[in-house]
C-alpha cells in the first residue's frame, strides 16, 4: 500500500489503541525511513545518539509544559503498559508496614487494587461496583494515615469520568490512561500521574509517568532496579533501552496538540463532540445511555439499544457509513464510541447521522 494512495476516510472510534492524527502518522512513517535527515531509520539508531536524546528530552519536557509543573516533578517513559504501573506505584510509594487507599471505579481500578494488595495493606475506601461501575463515588473519607490515594480519572470500559478530583490530604496518584490531556486538570494536586500512551497520546508501547520527587525513596524496601522510579530518573528514562519509536510518536502527537491550541483548545473540541453524541443518545427513541448523567465520560461514550434484536441492523448501517470500532466492551455490550483527542467532530456527526437514519427506519 502506498502512502500517497487516497485512503477511504474511516471514522475511527477505537477504544485503544486509539486514533492518532493523520499528519502524525505520516511524520512517523517518514521517520521510519529517514529520521532527522540522518538517512537512517529511527528504528536502527542508538537511543544514545544525539538525535534521539533530543527526542527524549523534548518528550519529557513537553509533558511538564502541558501540565504546567516545575522541576519538583520528573517525567519518565517506561515499557510495560499502564498495567505495570499498577505494581510499580505501590512498590515505590507504599512503605513497609504502610497502607494505601484506592477508589474502585471499574475494571482498570480493580486491576490496580489487585496488584497493590500483593505489596501491602490496601483499603478500598469507595466503590461503584454495586451499580456495575456506572457512576463515580463521591463524598468518601480519605484516611490521613495511608501512604497515598489512588484514583482512575476515566473509566474506559464503562464510560464514567471524574469531573472533579478529591481534595486529598495524602499524596494522590491517578491513572489517566484514557483521558490524559483531554481537559484542563490541576496537575500540582497529584503526586503521581501515569498513562499508557495508546488511548489518548500516542501508540502502544510506552507509558508516561510523572512523579513528584519528594514522595520517592521512603518505602524502606530493597528495590529491584527496573521497578525503581529513582533508577529510571537517574538514567534520564534511559536506564535501559526505552521504547524509542512509541516515545517519538507520542512526542509528535503532543506537538500536534500544542500547535493546534493546547489543552484549552482540545477541551472545547472534546466537549463539543461529547455533547453532540450524548444529545443524540438522549433524543433518539431507540437508544439510551448507560451511566449516571453527571459522570458521563467525554472520552468513552457508552450506549445501548432498547431492543437488542435490532443490533444487526444498526451494525450494518454504521459499517456502511465507514464507521469503525464502536462495538461495546464485552463486559457492557451494546456500543462505545471513543472520542479521543485526534477524533474530529465530523466523525461524531457522521455517527449521529447514522443514528438518526436508523431511527427513521426502525422506530
Ligand atoms: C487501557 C487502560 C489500562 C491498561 O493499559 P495497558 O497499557 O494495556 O497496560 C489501564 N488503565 C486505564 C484507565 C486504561 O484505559
Amino acid at each position: 500500500m502506498s502512502l500517497t494512495a487516497t485512503q477511504t476516510k474511516v471514522h475511527n472510534f477505537s477504544a485503544g489503541p486509539g486514533i492518532l492524527p493523520q499528519e502524525v502518522l505520516k511524520q512517523a512513517a517518514e521517520a521510519c525511513i529517514n529520521f532527522d535527515n540522518m538517512n537512517l531509520s529511527l528504528l536502527e539508531i542508538s537511543h544514545r545518539s544525539k538525535n534521539y536524546e533530543k527526542v527524549m528530552e523534548e518528550a519529557r519536557a513537553l509533558i511538564k509544559e502541558l501540565f504546567e509543573v516545575g522541576d519538583e516533578y520528573e517525567v519518565l517513559y517506561l515499557g510495560g503498559g499502564a498495567s505495570l504501573q499498577f505494581a510499580m506505584v505501590p512498590y515505590n510509594l507504599m512503605r513497609e508496614g504502610g497502607s494505601a487507599a484506592y477508589v474502585s471505579t471499574g475494571v482498570w481500578a480493580s486491576k490496580a487494587i489487585k496488584e497493590a494488595k500483593i505489596i501491602g495493606t490496601t483499603n478500598v475506601i469507595a466503590s461503584s461496583e454495586d451499580k456495575k461501575f456506572t457512576y463515580i463515588p463521591k463524598g468518601y473519607q480519605i484516611p490521613t494515615d495511608a501512604d497515598y490515594l489512588h484514583i482512575t480519572s476515566n473509566n474506559t470500559i464503562y464510560g464514567t469520568q471524574m469531573k472533579s478530583f478529591p481534595k486529598s490530604p495524602i499524596p494522590m496518584v491517578c491513572d489517566m490512561s484514557s483521558d490524559i490531556f483531554s481537559r484542563k486538570v490541576n496537575a500540582k494536586d497529584f503526586a503521581l500521574i501515569y498513562a499508557g500512551a495508546q488511548k489518548n497520546m500516542g501508540p502502544a508501547g510506552s507509558t508516561m509517568v510523572m512523579v513528584r520527587k519528594d514522595v520517592l525513596g521512603k518505602t524502606g524496601r530493597k528495590m529491584l532496579s527496573m521497578m525503581d522510579y529513582q533508577v529510571h530518573i537517574k538514567g534520564g528514562s534511559m536506564y535501559n533501552t526505552p521504547p524509542v519509536f512509541p516515545i517519538y510518536v507520542t512526542l509528535l502527537t503532543l506537538q500536534w496538540l500544542k500547535k493546534n491550541g493546547g489543552i484549552s483548545w482540545i477541551e472545547k473540541v472534546n466537549q463539543e463532540k461529547a455533547d453532540c453524541l450524548y444529545n443524540e443518545i438522549d433524543r433518539n427513541k431507540l437508544f439510551f445511555g448507560t451511566v449516571a448523567k453527571e459522570d458521563r465520560s467525554n472520552m468513552n461514550i457508552c450506549f445501548l439499544l432498547h431492543d437488542v434484536k435490532l443490533e444487526p441492523e444498526f451494525d450494518k448501517l454504521w459499517k456502511e457509513a465507514n464507521i469503525s470500532g464502536i462495538r461495546g466492551h464485552r463486559d457492557v455490550g451494546g456500543y462505545r464510541a471513543s472520542t479521543y483527542n485526534a477524533l474530529p467532530l465530523e466523525s461524531v456527526k457522521a455517527l449521529v447521522e447514522v443514528m438518526q437514519e436508523f431511527e427513521k427506519r426502525f422506530s
